[in-house]
């Protein structure tokens, strides 16, 4: 059986390495790549490819810094003439990236059987781009692989039951439990203390007020525990663009490594993050999050109180900063199944 797997951004990266190796078990399965080249940035793919052990994708399309229309356009013509020529008998798309919806469209444009994983998932903001990409990703798969309860249900509410839903749990959690004994502390210097904290989204980012509130945030609260942020490239673009800057107190470091990522969750006391696949991995190391955004994907961390929603609000910032650090954060069990998901999913496929 082929299976032909498209990635083109970093969660992609981490959530493709763990089905990968379990493919790799496997004589009867062979996998074709397709890197659509999104993150281009060595710190944001080369790096991963290297140290997950992800095999190298048979075709580079190198297609990045477009509008979104013109990058999932070019995405869509290039991944249908390698179907066309591969022939896969399944396509195996991601998360909610536009290498995830160009993939899904060329595939089922052409009746090859798609399958998504981390299906489900919606923010109900349909200003995101990623909510886009995800409610029409979900419409057309034919297996449709979702990592919790809540995401069973959404699909359930668009009636996509015709569809075949299966709860998986988290293919990311394979990864974090897999790669966690290869941690490795990153070269900078910080304190015992830290917050880990990540900022990228354009909701975020692209707003000047937005932007300019978290950074304030960010610099008061590193004056009390330190706040080491690798810096996304889009995020220090707008920083200068708006002309602000973080303190001397706040570490600000290039972005890391996954390996690098995973020293940082174990030892970290919280996580102040905008990012989807950041929240989950704050839990999967028993962190409390505080998430810049006004609403997320992942509501059942928000309904535990170990995830706190905060948007760019100063005051929110600092609120959910203080309730964390005084508070006693506990940590339910399994909230995104047990590692095994990526077994699951090739299991899954075979049958069909
Ligand atoms: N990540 C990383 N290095 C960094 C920042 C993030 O390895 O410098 C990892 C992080 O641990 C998580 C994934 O990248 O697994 C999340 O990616 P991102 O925040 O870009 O995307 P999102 O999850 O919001 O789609």
């Amino acid at each position: 059986m082929k299976i032909l797997t498209i990635i083109g951004a970093r969660p992609q990266f981490i959530k493709a390495s763990a089905f990968s190796r379990e493919a790799n078990k496997h004589d009867n399965i062979e996998e074709v790549i397709i890197h659509t080249g999104q993150h281009f940035d060595a710190n944001m793919s080369d790096i991963f490819f290297e140290e997950m052990g992800i095999p190298k994708p048979k075709y580079n399309l190198n297609i990045h810094s477009l509008s979104h229309g013109a990058m999932t356009g070019r995405m869509l013509e290039e991944i249908e003439t390698i179907l066309i020529k591969e022939k896969p008998d399944w396509v195996l798309v991601y998360g909610d990236t536009n290498s995830t919806l160009a993939g899904a469209l060329a595939a089922t444009k052409l009746h090859v059987k798609l399958a998504h994983v981390e299906a489900g998932l919606r923010s109900h903001n349909t200003k995101m781009p990623e909510e886009i990409n995800r409610i029409l990703t979900d419409r057309i798969s034919d297996l449709l692989f979702c990592p919790t309860e809540t995401a069973v249900k959404n699909l359930e509410h668009e009636n996509l039951k015709q569809n075949k839903i299966i709860r998986t749990g988290d293919i990311m959690y394979d990864s974090a439990l897999y790669f966690k004994q290869f941690a490795k502390k990153p070269k900078a210097n910080f304190n015992n203390n830290f917050i880990l904290a990540t900022l990228h989204r354009a909701e975020n980012t692209d707003d000047k007020t937005k932007l300019e509130s978290i950074v304030s945030a960010i610099n008061s609260i590193s004056a009390e525990t330190q706040i080491v942020i690798p810096l996304h490239p889009r995020t220090k673009e707008k920083m200068k663009h708006f002309n602000l800057s973080f303190d001397k107190t706040v570490q600000s470091i290039s972005p890391v490594g996954y390996l690098e990522m995973l020293w940082l969750l174990e030892n970290c006391s919280m996580v102040m993050t905008d990012s989807g696949g950041l929240q989950k991995e704050a839990y999967f190391f028993q962190k409390a999050c505080i998430c810049m955004r006004e609403e997320t994907e992942w509501t059942e961390l928000v309904e535990h109180n170990i995830n706190q929603l905060t948007g760019s609000n100063y005051n929110k910032i600092h609120d959910a900063y203080q309730k964390f650090a005084n508070g006693n954060n506990s940590f339910p069990k399994n909230l995104y199944g047990t590692g095994d998901t990526s077994a699951l999913i090739l299991n899954e496929i075979q049958k069909i």
